[in-house]
């Protein structure tokens, strides 16, 4: 069967190769694939940046955003043939620790945890995929074509209950939200920030392309320009671009027991000049929380994936921006300038 594969560590050794059928030893629920999402990851995978094969391997199937669609699955799977599903990404270290002892691998301790499509597991990047049923999401039947969203909402249904879990410290009440950056991650944070009954506040660099609409089309609003003009005084800011200039503003412009939520990585290497005593005495005298987040467990996946279900699928589809077919993936892997998500198709 046909699958996407790179050499980790080698840039340009991105291809669409020919391998072995999955294998058993991957899980008893067979998938037959739909449509790979492709994102910042994939892309420092696909520039040799990131990335490990399988022990004794040389290359790595990658593709960890997926959607597919059950072909086989044991009785008492809680799966049937015919399923929407999405397999989950990371899976518990082996010794293992505190907490993928209790299935929140999303909080390794140790950094021994694997990861399907990026971290010495083959990802969902090829015709067929086997997964354990524990490890896959079922999907509401009518997310056939936005489905393949739900891995990147569901790091946004972990970051938004981390947000809850810490408001939670005290009567809190949020009102109005500041999601930076309306990438795909942006927009479904925004999303879930609507569904919440916020008012949502959408901050990004471009004015043309399909943002502004995306943005506008939620109910929330677009803005560009400096974080004080967008959103002065947000309860909760969700920062999705990892820009370290934002990041600060944002913390200065929280309103009084709010919480920054950061989920955007940034490149190290760039000095910022900032009035530590000023953020310092800014964040006490607030009760202000800034808190980090990545990944996603089982918890935060079935969350997404009622998210989903509950939103415009319209809205949602448009989010994906390009769809390629499999066989001209190589396309899929080269960003443009007007890309929201990429998606890679897959015969099914
Ligand atoms: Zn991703
Ligand atoms: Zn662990």
């Amino acid at each position: 069967m046909r699958a996407i594969t790179i050499v980790p560590g080698q840039a340009g050794s991105a291809r669409l190769d020919q391998v072995e059928e999955p294998s058993l030893s991957y899980g008893s629920v067979l998938v037959d694939t739909l449509a790979i999402g492709v994102c910042g990851t994939d892309l420092e995978l696909v520039a040799g940046e990131y990335g490990w094969a399988p022990p004794g391997r040389e290359r790595l199937g990658i593709g960890h955003e997926s959607l597919g669609r059950v072909a086989e699955a044991p009785p008492g799977s809680g799966l049937d043939a015919g399923d929407l599903v999405v397999g989950i990404v990371r899976r518990p270290d082996p010794v293992p620790c505190p907490s993928c002892a209790v299935g929140e691998w999303d909080m390794c301790r140790n950094g021994r945890y694997t990861e399907r499509g990026i971290k010495e597991l083959d990802g969902f990047g090829s015709e067929r995929y086997r997964v354990e049923p524990e490890f896959a999401v079922r999907l509401d039947p009518g997310l056939e074509r936005a489905g393949v969203l739900l891995e990147p909402a569901s790091v946004l249904a972990k970051a938004w209950e981390q947000v809850e879990r810490i408001g939670a410290r005290s009567q809190w009440t949020p009102e109005r939200v500041l999601v930076t950056g309306a990438g795909p991650i942006g927009l479904l944070a925004a999303l879930l920030g609507v569904q919440r009954g916020l008012e949502t506040h959408v901050l990004d660099r471009v004015t043309e392309g399909p943002k502004p609409d995306l943005v506008a089309d939620l109910g929330a609003t677009y803005h560009t320009g400096p974080v004080a003009d967008a959103c002065p005084q947000p309860d909760v800011v969700i920062e999705c671009t990892g820009v370290g200039q934002l990041v600060f503003d944002v913390m200065i412009a929280l309103a009084p027991d709010g919480i920054v939520c950061l989920t955007g990585v940034s490149a190290a290497g760039r000095a910022l000049s900032v009035d530590a005593g000023a953020l310092n005495r800014e964040l006490v005298l607030q009760n202000n929380a800034i808190v980090g987040t990545v990944n996603a467990n089982r918890r935060h996946y079935e969350a997404a994936a009622k998210a989903l279900a509950q939103a415009d699928p319209g809205w949602l589809e448009r989010l994906v921006t390009r769809r390629v077919p499999v066989e001209r993936c190589q396309d899929a892997l080269e960003r443009r300038p007007d890309d929201v998500k990429v998606v890679v198709e897959f015969p099914g």
